[in-house]
């Protein structure tokens, strides 16, 4: 392997790489191939304190500025990153093993985008005046949080990196960031380049490491936020931690979302959501329609285009332009999708076709499709995180909203129709935070993002997402006499 992955060391610290052998070893591996690619070292408790020091004192001189300014910080980063996203995809492919083609339109453009979103708003933070009968009138201060801990998932570690830094930063907040043990390298490129931007040092500190680190982070007593991106089994652990402290919390958890498909959808679009919804990423976003509810009349040419479509993926070296659909990012996270395809079949759900893992190092899977699954099946219930798409018939609207909503999840949901009534009808009773009408899993920046019920709390993006890396201070101002009772 000749592109340089192995970084200059494991932390990023008050605008410097750090390193401490002491932990314990961490090496990245390459999911396309099983090579080690670079070795970190976990943070010990020595870089921990690093980190919340440099960031605390670091945060009151940036808070100070005026918002234009650290806005103009920001912007500057997305242009570096944008004009460095050929090797910043590179990095992410070697990181995470998806393929290029995708890496180079959807991570560092997309952290781009925050950051260029959250730096033009910077300057327009304000609080509002309140008149008041009698002269009298209050106004509000917006103000940072002061310390905000991101702890990231492995499946965007860019994206994920600057959707949390950005909002944070833009408020005046200082961060450190704990990336996913297994993808960690692209946050340590992002340090870098917001100092190159002119961020000052300690503002977005990285800490490398597991939950050992990331419990020690949520916990600290200095820390005012905890922004977690992770498993629902994790943020229940991270939002009880970071309750004790009553910090403030934004969870973006895991999903099993429904896309539901009418007789009367356009069916190559219906096809089209199903599979960006399902085999982007190879299945491992938060997001995806996992579970597809075709209306009896579409299933079987639904069926059969699907397949049709699938067969022409491009399985290969994801650093190839025209590769399509790539490894999965662990052994570990491969094994858990081969158990419930096995799991699947076992319980009686049809499979249509892939699901086996392909005979070559790495972490490989043909992306799987299910059909006749049932809603009290394993794969139908829990989150897989993989290319498994499972097929469930219905017969009628009311049925398959109740159907939809049947489960602890509330992340996404998607609607394929041409009836446009029905379309906003469907969508206006299915739980979940993000949704989408004859598309699936767009994210733009400017909408904001999460979900409801054990998917989350809070959101990322768009204006929504200031408030919840600011507070308020509401100020009363009485222009006459005070009268006490005595
Ligand atoms: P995990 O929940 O395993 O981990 C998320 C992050 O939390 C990692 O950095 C992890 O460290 C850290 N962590 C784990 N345990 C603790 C702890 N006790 N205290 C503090 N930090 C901890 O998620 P994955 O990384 O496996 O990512 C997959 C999950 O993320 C899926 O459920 C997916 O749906 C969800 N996700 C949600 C998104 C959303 O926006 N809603 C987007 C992307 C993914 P480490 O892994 O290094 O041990």
């Amino acid at each position: 392997m000749t592109y340089p992955t192995q970084p200059e060391a494991s932390h990023f610290i008050n605008g410097r790489y750090v390193e401490d052998t002491a932990g314990t070893e961490m090496p990245v591996i390459y999911p396309a191939t099983g090579e080690v690619i670079a070795t970190l070292y976990e943070a010990t408790p020595a870089v921990i304190e690093e980190a919340i020091t440099s960031a605390r004192a670091a945060q009151g001189a940036w808070a100070a500025l005026s918002g234009t300014e650290r806005g103009r910080v920001l912007r500057r980063a997305a242009d570096i990153l944008r004009h460095r996203n050929h090797d910043l995809s590179v990095l992410e492919t070697m990181d995470t093993g998806k393929p290029y083609q995708e890496t180079s339109v959807a991570d560092a453009t997309s952290g781009a985008d925050a950051l260029e979103y959250f730096g033009g708003l910077a300057g327009s933070l304000t609080g509002e005046h309140i008149p008041l009968p009698g002269g009298d009138w209050a106004y509000t201060i917006r103000e940072p949080l002061g310390l905000c801990v991101g702890l990231g998932a492995w499946n965007y570690p860019t994206q994920i990196a600057c959707w949390k830094a950005a909002p944070a930063l833009a408020c005046g907040n200082a961060m450190v960031f704990k990336p996913s043990e297994t993808t960690p390298l692209s946050a340590l490129k992002l340090a870098e380049i917001l100092i190159e931007a002119g961020l000052p040092a300690g503002l977005f500190n990285v800490v490398q490491g597991a939950g050992a680190v990331g419990g020690p982070l949520s916990t600290d007593p200095r820390v005012n936020k905890v922004s977690l991106t992770g498993s629902v089994p994790t943020g229940r652990k991270v939002y009880a931690a970071a309750a004790e402290g009553m910090k403030h919390v934004t969870m973006e958890l895991g999903g099993k979302s429904p896309l539901v498909i009418f007789d009367d959808a356009d069916l190559e679009d219906a096809v089209g959501g199903a599979i960006l919804g399902n085999f982007y990423s190879s299945g491992q976003i938060c997001s995806n329609g996992t579970r597809v509810f075709v209306q009896k009349g579409i299933k079987e040419a639904f069926l059969a285009r699907l397949s049709e479509r699938l067969a022409t993926a491009v399985i290969g070296d994801p650093l190839d332009e025209a590769t399509n659909f790539g490894p999965m990012v662990s052994e570990g996270q491969l094994q858990i999708t081969l158990n419930y395809v096995a799991k699947g079949v076992e319980e009686g759900a049809r499979l249509v076709s892939g699901g086996k893992r392909i005979d070559k190092p790495g972490f490989w899977i043909e992306p799987a499709i299910f059909a006749d699954v049932t809603d009290d099946m394993t794969i139908a219930r829990e989150e897989i995180f993989g290319p498994v798409l499972s097929v469930l018939d219905f017969e009628s609207e009311d049925e398959v909203i109740a159907r939809a909503n049947d489960t602890e999840y509330g992340l996404s949901a998607g609607v394929f129709t041409k009836d446009f009534a029905r379309a906003h009808r469907v969508i206006g009773k299915l739980e979940a935070g993000t949704c989408f009408i004859n598309s699936y899993n767009d994210a733009p920046v400017e909408m904001p993002f999460g979900g409801v019920k054990a998917s989350g709390v809070g959101r990322e993006n768009s204006k929504a997402a200031i408030e919840h890396y600011s507070q308020l201070k509401s100020v009363y101002v009485r222009m006459g006499a005070v009268e006490a009772p005595f």
